[in-house]
């Protein structure tokens, strides 16, 4: 049987967190001193791979990777290669989201797993601001990750998070440059998820703003152009591109929510703006797996919420959801 919510909404699509930790430090993600989970809470590498085969039998054709970075993760190569073998056979699509700073080891094995494209963060491409706002030096690695990944034949997406204090002059400029490389770039409202040292409010960019913005320098046409996901697409005529925005705080996006987020401790949280959750982890624990995991996904088809509710009103208001977005998997 498929996964169908209380709302009708069929679940095709699920972003499994492979783990919680990460070589950055972005500061809207992450606080400097993030504790991490002890390795024995996080699924093992066969626990990840019998997770997805079940959600496989269950309907979801569309599978995203990702973190904390899943490139960081030792033997992750090996989970792709796994899963890639059910492309074709249930899945139609096998992708990640990552950072960049390990494409250029990992690229080829990707895409000879069966892997066709990736998500790359890209919040500035200004060497000082990426230090400062991932607290590493590694814009050059993540650019030679990009490079690489195009090489081997990855399509490469770029996310862009817009912040207030730290890029909101450069959107322009990283659009050129994404558009000047044949790439195309999604904007992401900053949300409150887990405590930062900054107050949110201090970091949120409405993208209604940013969009007001771009209008007045370049010609923007709402596309027709959709992929099941929370994004709006606008084709812009002076760079020749499309970007896409995506704005859970200043918009509603969830009548058409197709997803669901596993972490890498196997909780499975039926939407990013809520506290519902259900342990896959006791499931897959259990005596009997199977039964378990299918009773599992039953009860978070019932407690998948109708939207979120992310607001970013007033400074020093506390984060909406305890959790980090490195834990949750974006
Ligand atoms: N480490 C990988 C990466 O950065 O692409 C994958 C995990 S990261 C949590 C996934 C996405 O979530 C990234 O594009 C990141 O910019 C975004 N993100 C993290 N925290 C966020 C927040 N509080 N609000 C909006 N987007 C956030
Ligand atoms: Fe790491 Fe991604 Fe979070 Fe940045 S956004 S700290 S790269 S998990």
């Amino acid at each position: 049987m498929t996964l169908v919510d209380q709302f009708q909404r069929r679940i095709s699509y699920l972003r499994l967190s492979v783990t919680d930790r990460c070589d950055l430090r972005c500061a809207y993600c992450m606080p400097e001193r993030q504790t991490f989970l002890p390795r024995s809470e996080v699924l093992s590498l066969e626990e990840l791979h019998r997770l997805a085969l079940g959600f496989i039998a269950r309907g979801v054709t569309k599978l995203r990777l990702t973190g904390g970075e899943p490139l960081v993760r030792r033997d992750m190569i090996e989970l792709v290669r796994a899963l890639g073998r059910k492309l074709g056979d249930g899945l139609d699509e096998l992708t990640l989201t990552t950072n960049g700073t390990r494409l250029t080891e990992f690229a080829v094995d990707l895409f000879a797993a069966g892997v066709r494209r990736v998500n790359v963060s890209l919040d500035t491409l200004d060497r000082a601001t990426f230090a400062r706002l991932a607290r590493r030096d590694s814009l050059p690695q993540v650019l030679e990750g990009i490079a690489a990944a195009r090489a081997a034949g990855l399509k490469v997406k770029l996310n862009t998070v817009a912040l207030k204090d730290t890029n909101a002059a450069e959107i322009p400029a990283l659009i050129e440059w994404a558009h000047g490389q044949g790439l195309e770039l999604t904007l992401i409202e900053v949300m409150p998820l887990g405590e930062v040292e900054e107050d949110r409010f201090d970091q949120h960019l409405p993208l209604s703003a940013v969009r007001a913005a771009l209008e007045a320098r370049w010609t923007l046409t709402p596309s027709e152009h959709r992929t099941g996901g929370p994004a709006r697409y606008f084709d812009i005529a002076e760079t020749g591109g499309r970007i896409g925005l995506i704005t859970p705080l200043t918009n509603n996006f969830c009548e058409g929510c197709n997803r669901v987020r596993v972490t890498a401790t196997g909780q499975l949280y039926p939407c990013l703006g809520g506290g519902e959750r259900v342990d896959l982890r006791a499931a897959l624990r259990s005596a009997d797996p199977a039964a378990a995991l299918a009773e599992a996904l039953d009860v978070a088809m019932k407690i998948k919420p109708l939207r979120h509710h992310f607001r970013i009103d007033a400074r020093g208001e506390a984060p909406a959801l305890p959790r980090h977005m490195s834990m949750t998997g974006g």
